[in-house]
């Protein structure tokens, strides 16, 4: 059987570019960056290489990019290294109720700690307002922190008006890019953004490498301590093979960023034009079009329910796509979080079915699924209405 991936968002195909430059790095090239040798030496050019190559897509200097495991590390070093600069009585921290629990998560565990945390509403179309980061901010708000793109709807934030309103307030702005970096240009010498997270997997990189951009001169505690390593922000031996791919996968993604978005853009709406021709109650969620170039949430009325047996279903048949996000999936059932800080009623928010697109998707593979998601959907009507029938 065929098998297609439509689930990008959860993780990407390593591009096989990536995997090339990765591999002397399992093999001869095993030094630790750290030794003196000429084993040391050619890994620590390398990471010189990989630091360059991710902060080129920034638009960054190499000394403001620090590597973590991952971008839940990321989220956790900037949340966590601003809040421990501060009294918890004397540090407010900002952010949306609809963040990655890389986010959320932490932001619990500050509030147990002391720290108050508020958390912005979100528009029905998956927006954060400026307006409401303007009447959420107070005297001793340390820090902002809203992600680009949300990673269950796909919905863009306006991160440069959030991080303007942030910086004339006098606090720091993060953005959990995770979602967006490698698919929408995010420049930090036009937006006055202090932090953001990034994760190579979702970028046809290597799992196990994320990344924080610091911009030069904002200072924060560590959270692990050793040797000193990622000046002394992050102390460990380097994964010397995941920097390498990382900075692959980043420049790759910069050299082929605009083209590969355009195609994209015209896959994802093709599918979504063909989902609603065909299957009548299928619903869009998020805003139209300022949503990542390949991201499709959908609702089916009336089947909300059924969203994990189609997702299933489409399995069945070598389809990979995902009912919300692949972190919340052992949850299936319970409403998205998501969708309710949307404004969905709790029914709504049990059902969508995520369909990420990424670069070697087809127009062929498209296709497939715009003749394969009617059919099933028809199917599970059939399915769902006999049940309500048996149980009437
Ligand atoms: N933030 C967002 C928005 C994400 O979508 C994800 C992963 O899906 C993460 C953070 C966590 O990244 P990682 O898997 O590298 O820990």
């Amino acid at each position: 059987m065929e098998q297609i991936y439509f689930d990008h968002s959860a993780t990407t195909p390593l591009d096989p570019r990536v995997v090339e430059a990765m591999l002397p790095f399992y093999s001869v090239n095993f030094g630790n960056p750290s030794s003196l040798h000429w084993a040391g030496q050619q890994a620590k050019q390398a990471i010189v290489e990989g630091r360059r190559q991710v902060a080129d897509l920034f638009h960054a200097g190499a000394d403001e990019i620090v590597f973590t495991a991952s971008g839940t590390e990321a989220d956790n070093m900037v949340l966590v290294g601003v809040a421990m600069r501060y009294p918890p009585k004397d540090c407010h921290i900002i952010t949306s109720a609809f963040e990655h629990p890389a986010i959320l998560e932490t932001c619990k565990y500050l509030d147990k700690l002391g720290y108050s945390i508020s958390y912005l509403p979100v528009t029905p179309e998956g927006i954060v307002e400026p307006q409401a980061l303007r009447q959420a901010l107070h005297p001793n708000t340390r820090l902002v922190s809203v992600m680009t793109a949300n990673n269950v709807v796909g919905t863009l934030q306006p991160i440069g008006e959030l991080a303007r309103i942030t910086k004339e307030h006098g606090a720091l702005f993060h953005t959990d890019a995770v979602q967006a970096v490698g698919k929408i240009p995010l420049h930090v010498d036009a937006l006055p953004v202090d932090f953001i997270s990034m994760s190579a997997h979702k970028l046809h990189g290597p799992k196990g490498i994320g990344a924080l951009y610091i911009r030069r001169g904002t200072v924060i505690e560590p959270l692990v301590h050793g040797g000193g390593q990622e000046r002394n922000l992050r102390s460990a031996t380097e994964n010397v093979a995941g920097i390498v791919g990382f900075g692959k996968a980043a420049s790759i993604a910069g050299a082929e960023m605009s083209a590969e978005a355009s195609r994209l853009v015209s896959l994802r709406d093709r599918i979504i034009a063909g989902i609603q021709s065909q299957i009548t109650n299928a619903y869009l969620i998020g805003h139209p079009y300022k949503r990542l170039p390949g991201h499709i949430c959908l609702g089916f009325a009336g089947q909300e329910g059924e969203a994990m047996h189609l997702m299933l279903a489409l399995n069945d048949e070598g389809i990979a796509v995902s009912t919300g996000s692949a972190c919340s999936a052992q949850h299936g059932g319970q409403p998205s979080y998501i969708l309710m800080a949307m404004g969905m009623d709790p029914v709504r928010s049990r059902g969508s079915l995520r369909i990420t697109l990424g670069r070697f998707n087809t127009d062929l593979e498209a296709d497939t699924l715009l003749q394969v998601l009617p059919r099933l959907t028809e199917s599970l009507r059939h399915i769902t209405s006999r049940s309500f029938a048996a149980v009437a």
